[in-house]
């Protein structure tokens, strides 16, 4: 049965707790700290599937692939400076749209509310060695990354653990030793701990963070190994809160410099990042409940005036006088997938029911919002239409209907959600999170 809530209405509320949530909440609270701001997600990821690093622009339209020429291989040569490269992009891209100001505030806020981040001088993406050996460009990244960017030409050191296959040594080595002139050594060895829960990636951070005597044992260990490299790689594992320490005993025992290696989920750097985020929203008043699915809305006269939340048990209307879709994309559930007829995909926003588009590679259905098309391109390393698919904005991302027309007055969208952008090929996906929450949060603020 749904019930009005009992809480007051809040003046904003965003639905999604990834970077383009927060990154619309917090900036509501720096230009207007006296509007009450609410973040309603669905479960309490942490961040587990984010590398920690900040992508804001990877690769250009050349790497990305087209419908009509698409890429066949993944991009192997990201841009170094984003910025240069703005102009080549689609005139309704996010950033063209905030243009390089817009991004740039966004940057600045992110700089202001997370610590222990570096960027390049200039402003210039770093190319950091990630878990699969791939080489991933970032316009941010964490300081315990930094000395493993690839630029650096050092003698380098790489140690994977026997019991962690989430980060394979060898591998690694032999995919940076394609681009690296200087040496690439590897040594794999046990990890300095058993434990009772198996030896996930978060198991071991944890496992550094309660017990200091880990953090000896291990720069002992390498200590043994290491001959004239000068910085020595280790997956990210070394603590939710004490890899700097970490990173000080190595140094202090190898005489090398350690960096972390960001692996996949569940990912150390982004549970890191998460906790960093989440404590800010607090700081900034932000009311934010998790393991609360959005399922529906309620709306008068061309203006939203609450969402439906469930908790599994019972429904709750929350009233608000703004509301910010913030959902991320296929992967997440923003965007929903089911089979149609003749094999074709059926896509849906099941939260405001919005339009789904994309770049023109679907077929509208007649009778709904709803967007037709092939999920997956016909090779593995095509443009894949997926990856485009979303909500369309108008140029102050506000959902719009098959139509053009703006489906809600007091409606906007944020981050994955969107559609038209190739996040995955360009190295994108963090900078139009940040920049388009940031964008919505300072307009929601005036
Ligand atoms: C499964 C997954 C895979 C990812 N893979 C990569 C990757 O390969 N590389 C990379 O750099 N980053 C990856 N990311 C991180 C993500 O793409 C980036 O952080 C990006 O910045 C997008 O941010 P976003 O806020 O738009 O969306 P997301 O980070 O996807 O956040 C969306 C949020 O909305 C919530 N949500 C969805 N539906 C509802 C609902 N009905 N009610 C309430 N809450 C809801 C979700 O729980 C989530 O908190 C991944 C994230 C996820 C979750």
């Amino acid at each position: 049965m749904t019930e009005h809530t009992t809480e007051s209405p809040a003046d904003v509320i965003v639905v999604g707790a990834g970077l383009g949530g927060c990154l619309t909440a917090l900036a509501v609270a720096e230009h207007n700290p006296t509007l009450s701001v609410r973040v309603l997600s669905l479960y309490e990821d942490r961040f587990t599937a984010h590398s920690g690093l900040i992508d804001v622009l990877g690769y250009d339209e050349q790497g990305a692939g087209t419908k009509d020429t698409p890429a066949q291989t993944l991009p192997t040569d990201p841009i170094e400076d984003p910025y240069s490269v703005f102009e080549s992009l689609p005139e309704t891209h996010p950033y063209r749209v905030v243009g390089e100001d817009g991004v740039q505030q966004a940057l600045a806020l992110f700089d202001k509310t997370v610590s222990g981040y570096c960027r390049g001088t200039p402003d210039k993406n770093g190319l950091a060695l990630v878990g699969n050996g791939r080489l991933s460009p970032a316009l941010r990244y964490p300081e315990t990354v930094q000395s493993g960017l690839v630029s650096r030409e050092e003698p380098t050191l790489l140690v994977g653990f026997d019991d962690l296959p989430q980060f394979d040594a060898a591998l690694a080595a032999a995919r940076l030793s394609e681009r690296a002139a200087y040496d690439v050594d590897t040594i794999t060895i046990e990890l300095p701990v058993v434990l009772a829960e198996g030896p996930t990636p978060t198991a071991v951070a944890d496992a550094f963070d309660d017990n200091e005597t880990l953090r000896r044992v291990l720069a002992e260990r390498i200590e043994e190994e290491i001959e004239t490299h000068s910085r020595i790689g280790l997956p990210a594992v070394l603590g939710l809160d004490s890899a700097p320490a970490v990173h000080e005993e190595i140094q202090e025992e190898c005489y090398a410099r350690p960096f972390e290696i960001p692996l996949g989920r569940p990912s150390v750097l982004g549970q890191r990042l998460h906790a960093q985020l989440f404590e800010a929203l607090a700081s900034a008043g932000v009311t934010v409940e998790q393991d609360c699915t959005v399922t529906g809305y309620t709306a008068e006269g061309g203006q939203l005036t609450g969402v439906t939340v469930t908790d599994g048990t019972a429904e709750q209307v929350y009233d608000a006088d703004a509301f910010v879709l913030a959902t991320g994309g296929v992967a997440t559930g923003g965007i929903q997938v089911r089979r149609g007829r003749q094999g074709h995909a059926v896509l849906r926003e099941p939260v405001f029911d919005c339009h789904v588009g994309g770049l023109g590679t679907h077929k509208a259905d007649g009778n709904s919002q709803h967007a037709r098309l092939s999920i997956t391109g016909e090779r593995l390393f095509d443009s894949q239409p997926f990856e485009r698919v979303g909500v369309e904005t108008s140029e102050q991302f506000q959902p719009l209907a098959a139509d053009g027309t703006v489906h809600y007055e007091n409606l906007w969208a944020v981050g994955e959600c969107l559609a038209g952008i190739e996040p995955t090929r360009r190295g994108s996906r963090d900078g139009i999170a940040l920049t388009t929450g940031y964008a919505v949060g300072k307009r929601l603020a005036e």
